[in-house]
């Protein structure tokens, strides 16, 4: 069995919790070590359960809170090498971190697979969770969907995903030309249209569960993704009834999702 919940998502903070039977981790902490404590209470849930926090890549709206939670909770910090390097240039005063060298590792009963993303960060990444027979993958932060990806995510439970910009939006929005291009580029982010292709590869080897993050203020409305996303699917074969579609936000946790 594993849970998954948002604590926060966007590019002003992300914070993610994914839990087993016997342990529990973060995914990220860009937002303060006071509000992860505030929203675990509010999900009911133990913090002395989270044994670690894996980072997926360096850029703040994913490491800012890191070190204050890593002290608070006591608990290491997993990252790759070049990651960590980034994040102790952020915060030296980090002590506890795991430097993950291995495509796969375990923490307790939780088996955890590293998938690398394209994005404008070394070496990042998103996370495959498995325990027994419950798969789920939560990445978000890519320019764009690789064949790996597609395969590693085989038969996953659930997926938490970005679906960052609407294209329109973007286009027409006040951000500097330099700041769009990146945005949409192959180092950047996903947008609703790239979100809604990718739920449908998953759907196809059996993903039905689906929530969408990492969503835009600027260039993009949790109504526009969702039902882009959720239009994808239909034009795909698959009815309403048959999957599940959750949005992410930056300022309240999402809700609980439980795979058996
Ligand atoms: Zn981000
Ligand atoms: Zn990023």
């Amino acid at each position: 069995m594993i849970q998954f919940c948002s604590l926060a998502s966007g590019s002003s903070g992300n914070c993610l919790y994914v839990e087993t039977p016997d342990v529990a981790v973060l995914v990220d902490c860009g937002i303060s070590g006071k509000k992860v404590i505030d929203t675990l209470k509010e999900i009911d849930k133990n913090s002395d359960k989270i044994k670690a926090v894996l980072v997926t890549h360096d850029h703040s709206d994913h490491i800012s809170g890191i070190g204050v939670i890593s002290r608070k909770l006591k608990i290491p910090v997993y990252a790759s090498m070049p990651t960590m390097k980034s994040i102790l240039n952020y915060d030296s005063k980090i002590d506890k971190y795991t430097i993950i060298d291995e495509e796969v590792f375990h923490i307790g009963d939780l088996e955890i697979s590293v998938v690398k993303t394209s994005h404008d960060s070394p070496d990042s990444c998103g996370y495959i969770f498995q325990h027994e027979n419950s798969k789920i993958v939560v990445m978000t932060d890519l320019g764009f969907v690789t064949n790996e990806i597609i395969k590693k995510c085989n038969g996953c439970n659930f997926a938490f995903i970005e679906s960052n910009y609407d294209l329109k939006m973007l286009m027409y929005g006040s951000y500097p030309m330099e700041t769009k291009r990146r945005i949409a580029s192959e180092i950047g982010h996903l947008s609703n249209d790239d979100c809604g292709k990718l739920a449908c590869s998953l759907a196809n080897s059996g993903t039905r569960k689906f929530m969408l993050g990492h969503i835009s203020s600027n260039n993009n409305m949790t109504t526009i993704a969702y039902n882009t996303v959720r239009d994808c699917l239909i034009f795909m074969g698959y009815q309403e009834k048959e999957f599940s579609l959750d949005i992410a936000t930056k300022y309240e946790h999402s809700k609980i999702i439980t795979i058996d």
